[in-house]
């Protein structure tokens, strides 16, 4: 089959390319690089049936285009990340919805199935734990900048179930959690690639808050799997699905355990979010996942545990610096996993 993927040459993106190319798939990234990278699917470049096009999710003709030549469309290509979204929330609530909208009109156009990725965001403050799909979405004020992207997700959700029930257009809605892995940058706030590089670094590991809030952290090999499972998958249209893992750690044992597992000599630093992110941020206390409805559909369930997907980010980020400054023991020491070994081979420039 020949997917497009919107996003793909990100974090996630790449990780499905590389398993689509893997099953013999013919793959059509499209990225504009704001936040995705071109290192991260350098690898794929000489690959039979992989393409990219440098350009952006809101331009229509190039959309239109590269939609007529797929079966299957991914759309992952979004302003993520709490950093980015505090930030820049023009941009973000702009490419969020926009993009969505672009790819849609244009999907719908030839009925190409769409998956859209959302996000747990949507949950917003929700207390009803674990989150199932059919619970209602708690967001904050609007003078509160993080429940932007919660909302401009949301936006999406509506629009792709209303192109379902309204013009038939088969669409899937994925509500990731706290994806994790080799190639996730910290650039944009992301906890664990974050405090791993600290770690690495011998610097503080900053933990904001009181570092009580919980998080479950989601191996990204598991949620491509997830993923391409649900694309394939006729009875997943006009459904929501959350995808990720259901194991809870709060921020600071998470912190004390990228210590204990770099050996690294660094203190934890707790910061206050006002300071991290600005007056009046607003942090989801807990956020867990029921899976329930994947599991039930394609028999999907997180294969590996938090200390593969720590081990995996470790050993990304020392084979990232061992190829940045050459030198045989930091290069020695690469190697925490198969994944690991997968992913920092497969980004060897070509
Ligand atoms: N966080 C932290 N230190 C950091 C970055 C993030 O303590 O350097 C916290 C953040 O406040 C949140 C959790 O880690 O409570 C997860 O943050 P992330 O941005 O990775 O994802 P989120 O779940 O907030 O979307």
């Amino acid at each position: 089959m020949r997917f497009l993927i919107t996003g793909g040459a990100g974090f996630i993106g790449s990780h499905l390319s590389d398993l689509l190319v893997e099953h013999g798939h013919a793959v059509h990234v499209l990225d504009d690089l704001s936040t995705g990278g071109i290192e991260n699917i350098r690898h794929l470049k000489h690959r039979p049936g992989f393409q990219y096009t440098i350009g952006s999710v809101e331009n229509h003709a190039v959309v239109a285009e590269l939609v007529d030549e797929a079966d299957i469309v991914v759309h992952l290509a979004a302003a993520v990340g709490v950093t980015l979204v505090v930030d820049s929330p023009v941009r973000a609530i702009e490419t969020n919805v926009h993009g969505t909208e672009v790819v849609l009109t244009h999907a719908n156009k030839k009925k190409k199935p769409v998956l859209i990725a959302s996000t747990s965001e949507v949950y917003g403050k929700s207390h009803a734990l674990p989150f199932r799909e059919d619970g209602d979405m708690q967001m904050g004020a609007t003078d509160k900048g993080r429940w932007a992207y919660a909302c401009s997700k949301a936006i999406d959700e509506f629009l792709a179930m209303a192109y379902w029930r309204e013009r038939g257009l088969p669409t899937i809605v994925v509500r990731l959690f706290n994806t994790v892995g080799p190639r996730q940058t910290g650039s944009y706030g992301m906890v664990v690639p974050r405090l791993v590089g600290q770690a690495l670094a011998g610097e503080p590991l900053t933990v904001y808050g009181d570092g009580h809030q919980t998080r479950c952290f989601c191996h990204v090999a598991d949620v491509v799997q997830a993923l391409f499972a649900l694309m394939t998958e006729e009875r997943a249209y006009g459904n929501v699905f959350n995808v990720g893992a259901t194991t809870e750690i709060s921020i600071l044992d998470l912190a004390r355990r990228i210590i204990e597992l770099t050996g690294s000599g660094s203190d934890i630093s707790t910061i206050p979010y006002g300071e991290a992110y600005g007056d009046g941020f607003e942090d989801m206390y807990r956020r867990v996942p029921d899976i329930a409805k994947v599991q039930a559909l394609i028999g999907w369930t997180p294969t590996r545990v938090l200390d593969d997907v720590i081990g995996d980010v470790v050993a990304h980020q020392r084979g990232a610096a061992a190829a940045a400054h050459p030198l045989p023991a930091v290069a020695n020491a690469v190697g925490e996993g198969p994944a690991a070994r997968a992913a920092a081979a497969s980004n060897t420039p070509t």
